[in-house]
């Protein structure tokens, strides 16, 4: 099949299914200029990120890890939601997608404007106490790293889930009753080696549901996707809406005309 005719069958799936929930990683944001995990970060990639985004790594050196995340936070508060986010606003907004589950913590989708996210990592735009849990929000990136606790002047965190620890319970359940209730996963820009995120859209497969999957290369996901779309987000992401768009229209069109 060309790629039109793989657009065109992805798109009359999205457009079948009951309740479609999209699973989104770092590739979404790649293209508003937000480096992924597992390419090339210049001056940071002499560091692997199990060796700056965990508890231990913490412990051992807030300074350094908060130095990465200074460098982190200076790309995303500068960053757009690119088109990508944007179609995915659309699918939401035409009833197809019912929700986005994310691994992203760029705040990008919220940004774009959907308005059911379950940021399953935290977010970088919040900080929280180490000793007192109080959260705080950031505007921009704190200037004096490591930053302190304004009510009980302990170390600050970025408030994001880090390697070996747990997802928030709440958070964790939601993710899996959506993915349990779908009969479809959009499954976009992740490698889906990140546990338990990487699980999700096999339980829509377990189910008996389909799978799409946008990715610039293969990943943990692509043996049971049904469709594998090997395009960027945001290109493979407006073709589909822009289809779906052009049918509905026509529909109304061929609806209006049987009534004259
Ligand atoms: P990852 O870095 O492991 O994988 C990124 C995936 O995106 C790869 O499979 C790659 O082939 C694909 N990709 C790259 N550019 C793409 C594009 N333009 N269109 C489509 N796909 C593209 O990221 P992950 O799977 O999300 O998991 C790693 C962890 O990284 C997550 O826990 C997440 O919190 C964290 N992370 C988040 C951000 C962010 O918030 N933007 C950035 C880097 C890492
Ligand atoms: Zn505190």
């Amino acid at each position: 099949m060309d790629f039109e005719g793989i657009i065109e069958k992805a798109s009359n799936l999205l457009m079948d299914s009951n309740f479609t929930i999209g699973l989104t990683g770092a590739g979404i944001s790649a293209e508003s200029g937000i480096p992924t995990f597992r390419g090339k970060n210049g001056l940071w990639s002499k560091f692997k990120v199990e060796e700056l985004a965990t508890p231990e790594a913490f412990n051992r050196n807030p300074k350094l890890v908060w130095k990465w995340y200074k460098w982190r936070m200076e790309i995303i508060f500068n960053a757009r939601p690119n088109a990508g986010h944007y179609a995915l606003v659309e699918l939401e907004r035409l009833g197809i997608l019912k929700c986005i589950v994310t691994q992203n913590v760029d705040g990008l989708h919220h940004l774009a404007g959907n308005k059911c996210v379950i940021e399953l990592h935290g977010n970088i735009r919040r900080g929280r106490c180490i000793k007192c849990n109080y959260k705080v929000i950031f505007n921009e990136p704190p200037e004096n790293i490591p930053p302190k606790c304004p009510k009980c002047f302990n170390l600050l965190r970025p408030d994001v889930v880090w390697f070996g620890e747990a997802i928030p319970k709440n958070k964790l359940e939601r993710a899996f009753n959506l993915f349990s209730k779908a009969d479809l996963a959009l499954v976009i820009g992740t490698s889906g080696i990140v546990q338990p995120a990487g699980y999700l859209p096999y339980i829509v497969k377990e189910n008996g549901g389909l799978i799409i999957e946008i990715n610039v290369e293969k990943s943990a996901i692509t043996s049971i996707a049904d469709i594998f779309i090997k395009d960027k987000a945001s290109i493979a992401l407006s073709k589909i809406v822009k289809y779906i768009k052009d049918k509905l229209t026509s529909k109304l069109y061929d609806a209006s005309e049987n009534e004259l």
